[in-house]
């Protein structure tokens, strides 16, 4: 009994020490969103349409991204579009259902589409989280401006 006591208050100790020693060293959290960690340069997230010199998306909807998509989450319209050529009229991302793995970027011939470091996507409802052409061109920057 004595010996089971003795174990339970070293471990106590062991225990207390460790949380001293973390409450006056350095803090390992940050004050987010206040603070936030740099992102790796190759971080995948939030879809962006690159634009064209002419500033159209550099979009052919040759259906590539919309065919390997795993979860089946782009969804591309083809049609007529202002300047009456046939091409790119709609271009849907439901970034709800993505899984982040990057394919339609690596499956892309033209480079049209990439993706940024914009992680903080939740949302109120399934509605939102349904990016629109205008959405993925406009409303995308790069790489999200550090706030200060
Ligand atoms: S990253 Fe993967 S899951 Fe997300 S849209 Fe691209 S192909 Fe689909
Ligand atoms: S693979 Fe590229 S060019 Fe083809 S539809 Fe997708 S984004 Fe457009």
């Amino acid at each position: 009994m004595m010996m089971k006591e003795h174990i339970l208050f070293a471990d106590l100790i062991k225990g207390l020490s460790i949380t001293i020693k973390k409450f006056f060293g350095p803090s390992v959290t940050l004050h987010y969103p206040i603070e936030r960690r740099e992102t790796p340069e190759r971080m995948r997230f939030l879809h962006k349409l690159v634009l064209n010199s002419a500033g159209r998306p550099k979009c052919i909807a040759c259906g590539f991204c919309e065919r390997i998509c795993p979860p089946k989450c782009i969804k591309i319209t083809r049609g007529k579009r202002e300047d009456g050529k046939i091409g790119l009229t709609g271009y849907e991302l439901d970034i709800g259902r993505c899984i982040f793995c990057g394919l339609c970027v690596e499956v892309c011939p033209e480079e049209a589409i990439s993706m940024t470091d914009i992680y903080e996507l939740a949302t109120y409802n399934r509605a939102e989280a349904v990016y629109t052409m205008d959405r993925l061109v406009r409303d995308v920057p790069e790489k999200r401006e550090e706030e200060g």
